[in-house]
């Protein structure tokens, strides 16, 4: 494989498509040196493959807000591979959306999934709606006006929808309520993240914040550190946030910092019960603002215009958005003693901070292995739905551990440089061959 021609000719047909030509970069990078050591996969041309979705699907949604006007959006579903299983991840609504945002997305949930050890392929949707400031009536009419376009593409067969940033469980409920409407079955498999009272899984709110906090707990362990006293700066205060300050703080460290697009609040005292709960009304505020937070909690200080990295912590978890952790903040990091960064949004950090960690050899892992605890819980939703059970709240975190146990010990495996484990790689070749292969035997199709 030659990375720089396959990085070129990708360039030139998707211009300025920047997020989906990183994410590819990167897991390219990381694989070369496994890929020439078989030659079946260069026959097969595997690489040229891979890095293309299946399909695109693309459509307009129309609808009326309050005030009676009527708005349109774009939505978009993008199929990405389905060696391994049924197409499989979330759906985003952020006024950024954009088919080269999806491409990323879906390219990285390709060997996230692959990683969880059940059986998913790789995909991802959205919308550029921009949920702030929306009414709930609002979210609801957005929703079913989405869903009228997508329903008739999905299934729990072909692909299966979940939540990602701006949809959430509210969101879910509104899409499937339209889905049913229209399918006239009901089919709970078709999504995941659904309430608890009709067909979603317990755990699954909490899944991706938790599985990440169990996959730091491997990553120190092995490294002879503990969770236990350790400061934690997030970023964010949304869902992953949220199931992550939790565990954290169930876990024993202490989460000095949550953030938004408005600051960084300041906690000093760590997280306590009440101040956990409120950042899921923040988050259901549709403000997305954190400022409110210390007005509410007096211990806390909010600092306008700064991000969570500004912090000094032991480990920094970017929970928010794609590239939230630049360069720049890698290096104020680590004149301030951060030891460890595990990515739990998805591309969390740019390429430059990724280098500035794994120069200075402290504990870095990328989000598709330390946020794939997300996507599992959504497979064991789907297994609870095809078998019409429902699992305890044990049962589902004691699978949840165990695949989070599992993603590090693949990664481990395939990212050991000796005196160094490199997750990137690591998470980058186990997902791969895996997909890889899958690929292969099923000839060219
Ligand atoms: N959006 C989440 C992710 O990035 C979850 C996807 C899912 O549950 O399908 O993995």
């Amino acid at each position: 494989m030659d990375v720089k021609k396959i990085m070129l000719d990708l360039e030139r047909k998707h211009p300025g498509e920047n997020e989906y030509l990183q994410a590819v970069h990167e897991v390219l990078e990381s694989i070369e040196e496994v890929y020439n050591q078989h030659p079946e996969f260069e026959k097969a041309k595997i690489v040229e493959r891979i890095v293309e979705p299946d399909r695109i699907i693309t459509f307009r949604v129309t609808w009326v807000d309050d005030r009676g006007e009527i708005q349109t959006n774009l939505g978009y579903r993008i199929q990405f591979n389905s060696a391994i299983g049924p197409y499989k991840g979330g759906i985003r609504f952020h006024k950024a959306v954009n088919p080269s945002m999806l491409k990323f997305l879906g390219f990285e949930q390709t060997f996230k999934n692959a990683l969880t050890t059940l059986p998913m392929g790789g995909a991802k949707g959205g919308s550029d709606f921009d949920p702030v400031g929306k009414s709930d009536a609002e979210i609801m009419r957005f929703c079913q006006a989405f869903m009228l376009e997508l329903w008739q593409n999905i299934g729990p067969d072909t692909d299966v929808p979940a939540g990602d940033v701006g949809v959430g469980g509210r969101e879910i409920g509104f899409m499937y309520g339209m889905y049913k409407k229209l399918a006239r079955e009901y089919n709970t498999g078709v999504l995941t993240g659904k309430g608890l009272t009709w067909g979603g899984s317990l755990i699954r709110p909490e899944a991706t914040g938790f599985g990440a906090l169990y996959f730091v707990e491997h990553m120190l362990h092995r490294a002879g550190k503990e969770l236990k006293g350790a400061t934690i700066a997030i970023s964010g205060f949304g869902n992953v946030a949220w199931g992550a300050a939790k565990k954290a703080t169930e876990l024993g460290a202490k989460v000095i910092a949550i953030s938004g697009p408005d600051g960084v609040i300041h906690n000093p005292n760590g997280m306590t019960d009440e101040k956990i709960a409120y950042m899921l009304q923040l988050r259901a505020s549709n403000q997305n603002i954190v400022a409110p937070f210390a007005e509410k909690f007096p211990d806390a200080t909010f600092v306008p215009g700064k991000k969570a990295w500004s912090v000094k912590c032991d480990i920094a978890l970017p929970c928010a958005f794609q590239n939230e952790l630049t360069g720049a903040d890698a290096e104020e990091l680590l004149a301030n003693g951060t030891w460890c960064v595990a990515e739990v949004s998805n591309m969390g950090c740019t390429p430059e901070a990724i280098a500035a960690f794994q120069k200075a050899r402290i504990l870095f892992a990328p989000g598709k292995a330390v946020n794939a605890g997300g996507v599992a819980t959504s497979g064991l939703e789907m297994t609870q739905n095809a078998m019409h059970i429902s699992w305890s709240a044990a049962e589902v975190d004691e699978k949840l551990h165990y695949i989070m146990q599992s993603i590090h010990e693949a990664c481990v495996k395939a990212g050991n440089e000796g005196d160094y484990i490199n997750y990137v790689k690591g998470a980058n070749i186990a997902g791969f061959l895996k997909v890889a292969q899958a690929m292969l035997e099923q000839g060219i199709v």
